[in-house]
């Protein structure tokens, strides 16, 4: 492989300064995607990130970025490496020299040269701390582009220059505040703005500062404390009591609980004892262990989510795009009107300086801002929300679909059930020793990752049972296995496969009706084409699984059961949890078709599932909820990862995108009505600049307010995060006081 194709897909991220509006992020993308080898190129605006794909080199993306007038930040960092400093000072001196400004035209102050102080002040404050609009504004000129900074610049521009030749000229007429009011209010919302904005991503760099600084590790018998950079993999590492976990990696002594809340949202203390996996940033209650470093740094699961979070906030949202759109043309649009609207005026007879000021009007009141920053700060805050909730969104779109679901289906085994079964009843129907049969069907499921599998092997290791190697084992998914031991064909599944296999169960039919009941599920062996055992597993439903099917239900949504298990105990876990329509005896295709079925009707539909079997439904379905284990980040398979497997929060997902979605509309009318409003009100003449400034200034301040609300929003049930903070708080006063109640339990 040439080093050109290694490098053929690989992932840039860019971190932006500089940008004003969407306008800009759409400039910088087309400029991004001119660049030789890029495949792909995304900026957001609401995150100052860009992501591009492709084999073009770091340099020539950060050269193209900055040709256009935009700066690259040195570290890979969101918006926590703005610096408000340089901005403030800027405002600050614009802002004391406007005072003065303002005053002395206010009140029509006359002493010696006091026009010339006027005009001094004036300018200094429009090109001295007004200068990047005008940089910017340059920049973009000379690849004949307008943003932002064309329409401030411009406006004041107008007032300064019209005024000069007034005082030139020895007239009368001029309006010197103008021009500094407009860039010291401009400047003021910006701050604001910026500020504001830089809390869109809290969540993550929340996420992102929770690996501690040192770890305590053992090296040669002595305790060392060191940089967590200077960890190596393998070391063993030291947590004391209320320590944060460095890195993921596996107890090797002690014992104690630890908080993952960080990565699964549950503030439940989860028990550790050497064999147990500990992760990056959770927090060490009361015990001290001894861990053994798996993984470092950018290897950890917590890395692995700040990356994926990461990139899924700068991804863009379908409902974007009509936005993206108008802003592309919006400021070429407003120049053009701010022009006719001019020419209007002066053609209508009336003076220069009112026709200016009407034109002016137009081109500060409009706020390309707000429309750019309706969508991405909504979806930013939101994607953060659900990573604080233990819910990873793959991207934005993502986010969107899952907010217009009407239909969720569930798979059951693992699911709805824990998927940790338990054998209940083991038939002999052989004439064979117990033991042998227990040999035999352990023998042939132990290769089979299924849960059934693991419980019947467990079941027949605790009764001693030999476990012996077989050949031509063969699982057949949602059905079961076939293999052979000593030249003796066995087959284990349901009773659907045997009798597919033209085996006969009905001779057992009494006594599989007596070991039945109660959910349980009868998987049957036969070995040479009869019937050797009837295995009857009880697998129970998640503790929350009632109460989430119920949530599910209070969002309008129906849910369905899938299952490749028997009708009667579809049917008997079914009622437990409260699910009125299911679907028994599916195959893994047959599911598919179930769920094409489904939207065939025109319903949105969403599957649920573990993501392991379940792989191609959930790769069908409008949108996929797969349920992770804690620690495996099994989100590179579906749109959106429940972290804990905890299916509640499925319905916690859809409530938190269709919020999302409600303030992303809010924000979005906001910003188309606030432009076609404001803009003919202006082009009339009723606009004063200074207010025009103003106004398109808070405009934009208002819609990141709005977007910031998400970072509070809770789910319903109260199953987040203040609930449960309040819950471990309780949890670790109990270990205080009573030496870990979880170990005991
Ligand atoms: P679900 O659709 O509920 O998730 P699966 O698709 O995993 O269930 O399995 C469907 C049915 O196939 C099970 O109820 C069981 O009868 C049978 N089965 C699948 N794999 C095995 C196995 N390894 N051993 C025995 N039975 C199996
Ligand atoms: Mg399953």
């Amino acid at each position: 492989m040439t080093p050109s194709m290694t490098r053929n897909n690989q992932k840039i991220s860019l971190s932006i300064t500089r940008m004003r509006c969407a306008s800009c992020a759409g400039s910088i993308e087309k400029a991004l995607l001119k660049v030789a080898g890029v495949e792909e190129a995304r900026v957001n605006f609401a995150t100052g990130q860009a992501t591009i794909r492709g084999s073009a080199a770091r340099k020539a993306l950060e050269a193209a970025v900055k040709a256009l007038g935009y700066g690259v930040r040195k570290k890979d960092t969101q918006n926590e490496g703005l610096k408000p400093l340089a901005p403030l000072i800027r405002l600050i001196s614009a802002a004391s020299l406007t005072i003065p400004v303002f005053v002395i035209s206010m009140f029509g102050l006359k002493f010696p040269y006091s026009d010339y102080v006027l005009l001094g002040l004036t300018t200094i404050v429009v090109f001295g701390a007004g200068s990047e609009f005008f940089i910017g504004a340059f920049k973009q000129l000379r690849h004949l582009r307008a943003n932002m900074d064309t329409l401030v610049s411009m406006g004041s521009a107008t007032a300064y220059i019209y005024s000069t030749v007034e005082l030139a000229t020895g007239g009368k007429e001029f309006y010197l505040e103008t021009a500094a009011i407009i860039i010291t209010l401009v400047l003021v919302g910006r701050y604001l703005e910026s500020r504001a904005r830089a809390k869109t991503t809290k969540a993550i760099e929340k996420l992102a500062s929770l690996a501690p600084p040192t770890a305590t590790c053992l090296r040669e018998g002595k305790e060392v404390v060191v940089q967590l950079d200077e960890l190596r993999p393998a070391e063993k590492v030291i947590i004391r009591p209320g320590d944060r976990i460095p890195a993921d990696g596996t107890v090797i002594e002690g014992q104690t609980t630890i908080n993952e809340s960080v990565l699964t949202g549950e503030s439940m203390p989860v028990e550790k004892v050497p064999g147990d996996q500990v992760q990056a940033g959770t927090i060490n209650n009361n015990g001290n262990i001894l861990f053994k470093i798996d993984k470092l740094g950018e290897d950890t699961t917590l890395a692995h989510i700040i990356r994926l979070v990461r990139e899924a906030q700068a991804s863009k949202a379908p409902a974007e795009r009509l936005a993206d759109k108008v802003s592309g043309i919006f400021v070429p649009a407003v120049l053009g009107i701010a022009s006719v609207t001019a020419g209007v005026w002066l053609g209508l007879g009336h003076p220069l300086a009112m026709a200016l000021s009407a034109s002016m009007a137009v081109l500060l009141i409009s706020c390309p801002c707000a429309l750019g920053l309706a969508t991405p700060t909504a979806i930013t805050v939101g994607i953060g929300r659900a990573a604080e909730m233990g819910i990873l969104i793959r991207n934005a779109e993502s986010l969107e679909e899952a907010s217009k679901l009407n239909t969720l289906l569930f798979d059951k085994t693992g699911t709805i059930t824990r998927g940790e079964p338990s054998v209940t009843d083991f038939y002999n129907t052989s004439d064979m020793p117990e033991d042998e049969l227990l040999s035999i069907v352990a023998s042939a499921e132990r290769p089979s990752e299924h849960p059934f599998a693991r419980a019947i092997v467990g079941y027949a290791t605790a009764r001693k049972a030999l476990v012996k190697t077989v050949t031509g084992f063969e699982a057949i998914s949602g059905e079961g296995i076939t293999a052979s031991l000593d030249g003796l064909n066995v087959i284990i599944g349901s009773e659907q496969m045997l009798r597919d296999k033209g085996i006969d169960t009905t001779t057992f039919h009494k006594e599989a009706t007596e070991i039945k009941g109660g959910g349980k599920t009868l998987v049957y062996a036969a070995m040479n084409g009869s019937i050797i055992s009837i295995v009857a597993l009880q697998d129970t439903p998640r503790d929350k699984a009632k109460s989430a099917i119920e949530e599910i239900k209070a969002l309008s949504i129906e849910p369905v059961m899938l299952t490749g298990d028997h009708e009667d105990t579809a049917r008997e876990i079914a009622r437990q949890v409260g699910i009125q329509r299911f679907k028994a005896g599916l195959k893994p295709a047959d599911k598919v078709a179930e769920l094409h079925r489904e939207k065939d009707e025109g319903k949105k539909v969403g599957m649920v599932g573990d993501g392991i079997n379940d792989a191609p439904v959930l790769a069908a379905a409008d949108v996929s909820f797969a349920i992770g284990t804690g620690t495996d980040v099994a989100i590179e398979t579906s749109q959106i990862t429940l972290v804990k497997g905890d299916i509640k929060k499925a319905a916690e997902a859809v409530a938190l995108s269709r919020q999302t979605m409600k303030i992303i509309k809010q924000n979005l009318f906001w910003a188309f009505s606030y432009n076609i409003v404001a803009i003919p009100v202006a082009a009339l003449g009723l606009l004063n600049p200074i207010i025009a400034a103003a106004c398109m200034a808070f405009s934009s301040i208002l819609v990141v307010l709005n977007s910031l609300r998400l970072r509070r929003y809770k789910p319903r049930s109260g199953t987040g995060r203040r609930a449960s903070k309040k819950r471990s708080l309780k949890c670790c006063e109990l270990n205080k006081s009573e030496t870990n109640i979880y170990a005991r339990r």
